[in-house]
């Protein structure tokens, strides 16, 4: 959901609250489907490619918009554990990726 909604604008009104902060705590607190785009998030979208966009929350409205839902709750904690553990930013583990028979990025370690 990345739509605007009430309880996010409340959220982004508090001091240091941006986005990334509004939707960990909609999806954590809530149950919000949101899927809140870290560094880790941003790098893994824009390598395998999940998400082609030149900002954070271009690439969330990007993912909100093609996981499905029953992963949408989720997904914001597998793609930044997938970060950083597997696709890390430095070399990345691709020998031990499970999708690098699917991953695009042109850099794989494999
Ligand atoms: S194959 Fe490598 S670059 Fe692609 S998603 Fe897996 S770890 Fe990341």
């Amino acid at each position: 959901m990345g739509g605007r909604c009430r309880a996010r604008d409340a959220l982004e009104v508090l001091p240091g609250v941006g986005t990334k902060t509004a939707s960990v705590v909609l999806n954590v607190a809530f149950g919000v489907e949101t899927i809140a785009v870290d560094t880790h998030i941003f790098r893994v979208s824009n390598r395998i490619p999940l998400v082609v966009a030149p900002t954070t929350d271009k690439v969330q409205a990007g993912l909100e918009a093609i996981v499905p839902a029953p992963y949408r709750l989720n997904a914001h904690h597998w793609l930044i554990l997938f970060g950083r553990y597997i696709c890390k930013a430095r070399r990345p583990e691709c020998p031990r990726c499970p999708i690098n028979d699917l991953c695009r990025y042109p850099s794989k370690t494999l």
